[in-house]
């Protein structure tokens, strides 16, 4: 049992086989020189120490070897992108033919959704979340629009039942039945951006394909945060960024995961560039186009090195650590957060994420009643870094690479006082 005591949660990160790991990062400080509580990995991860260094090596070899870099660089330019590519599919559960990393998030999903949302006259309709994130809600709506179709008509929105928080498959279930027919794709958010809710990949994949439908994934909140297993899910595509879990950086490139059954279909439609050609004659330059196989073939212009360099920083260091050992923390370290503010006994506060810890990431959604933006604005004031979504919701993630006991102790005590005076 857990004791919500500040000795407690220091003996927790003296057990913690990953605490090592908090010193390989910048953590942000107060003017006292005291390390900011920082809960927003979700939103932007922190900086790992080696990124620097990883930046820097290129811009070396940039200014020693000018174009020659595409080949004698140290890591050369050419075929950078796979240095980052096993990593990243280990992350996600893929097989390394099956994921790229290129261009941002919002850009795959209208690159994913040239191939994968094929609509017909009756078949054309797309399911995203009510709780969607708007950048994905504005993707598909105009998607919608650019094949002539009515984006209100045509979106069908899976909502929470009245007076809750989260999704039930089951509601799923019963638009598939209703409207299966009609509906050419999922697009769904594996970890809600909002409640933390992490859904049933597999399950969502079954349904649609049931329906004749494509499944693709928005893994923002995911990469990083739990194993979505993308391969054996049977999803069709998914998308993610970097920036957030991925310690990548702001505005740092995307992942694109396209599943091994569609890896040689040279039929599907796409939107091509040079990167998307066979690498051994790409620069012969007057030939057809022969795209790759894989996810690969959907990449179109040769990448950003130095943000690469960024996301080769931070993958190295997961590869490290591995995803079963960092996802064993998270849960013990959400589950104490968990318990703290469980613990606390305060009407004022209710948690909307899942409490099963299968149904989660770190992030817990505090909704708290009666609020504005002033709570957030004293956690903020007192260096305790958490997001604020309207109406009444903080997010908070405690992520397992650098967060530690103590923080969610220290966090939940002065959210304590905060409540009191409130
Ligand atoms: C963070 C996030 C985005 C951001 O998209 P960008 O194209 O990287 O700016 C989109 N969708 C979801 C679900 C997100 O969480």
């Amino acid at each position: 049992m857990h004791k919500a005591t500040l000795d407690y949660a220091q003996q927790k990160d003296q057990q913690d086989p990953l605490s090592n790991y908090r010193k390989q990062f910048h953590i942000p400080k107060d003017a006292n020189g005291n390390d900011w509580l920082y809960f927003t990995g979700n939103s932007l991860g922190l900086q790992p120490k080696a990124t620097q260094q990883y930046i820097q090596q290129e811009l070396d070899d940039w200014a020693n070897f000018g174009v020659e870099g595409h080949f004698e660089a140290k890591n050369p330019w050419m075929p950078y992108h796979e240095f980052l590519t096993e990593s990243m599919a280990k992350i996600v559960g893929a097989k390394p033919l099956e994921v790229v990393v290129m261009n941002t998030l919002t850009t795959n999903l209208h690159l994913l959704m040239v191939s994968f949302y094929q609509p017909t006259k009756t078949k054309y309709k797309i399911v995203i979340e009510s709780d969607a994130f708007p950048s994905d809600r504005y993707a598909v709506q105009t998607q919608l629009e650019f094949h002539g179709f009515d984006a209100n008509e045509g979106l069908i929105e899976w909502k929470p039942r009245v007076g809750e928080e989260l999704l039930n498959i089951e509601d799923l279930e019963t638009i598939l039945e209703e409207q299966g027919d009609e509906i050419a794709l999922l697009l769904i958010g594996g970890v809600n951006y909002y409640t933390g809710q992490y859904l049933d990949l597999k399950r969502i994949a079954e349904l649609g394909h049931a329906k004749n439908c494509m499944v693709g994934i928005d893994l923002a909140h995911g990469a990083g945060n739990i194993k979505p297993e993308l391969h054996a899910s049977g999803v069709d595509f998914a998308a993610w960024c970097t920036y957030k879990y991925l310690n990548s950086g702001p505005g740092s490139l995307g992942g694109l995961f396209v599943h091994e059954k569609h890896a040689h279909n040279k039929d599907l439609k796409r939107f091509a560039g040079w990167w998307s050609h066979n690498k051994s004659t790409r620069f012969n330059m007057r030939q057809p186009l022969d795209v790759m196989p894989g996810a690969e073939g959907w990449q179109l212009s040769n990448p950003p090195i130095l943000s690469m360099a960024a996301i080769k920083a931070s993958l190295d260091m997961f590869n490290e650590v591995g995803m079963d050992a960092l996802c064993e923390k998270s849960e013990e370290l959400t589950g104490y957060f968990e318990f703290l503010l469980n613990q606390l006994n305060n009407d004022k506060i209710r948690i909307i994420t899942p409490t099963n810890p299968k149904e989660r990431g770190c992030q817990l959604s505090i909704q708290v009643k009666d609020a504005d933006k002033s709570l957030h604005q004293k956690l903020t004031d007192a260096h305790i870094i958490t997001d604020w979504r309207e109406p009444d919701v903080i997010r908070c993630a405690p992520v397992p690479m650098y967060n530690t006991f103590e923080d969610v102790y220290r966090m939940v005590e002065k959210l304590k006082d905060i409540l009191d005076e409130y």
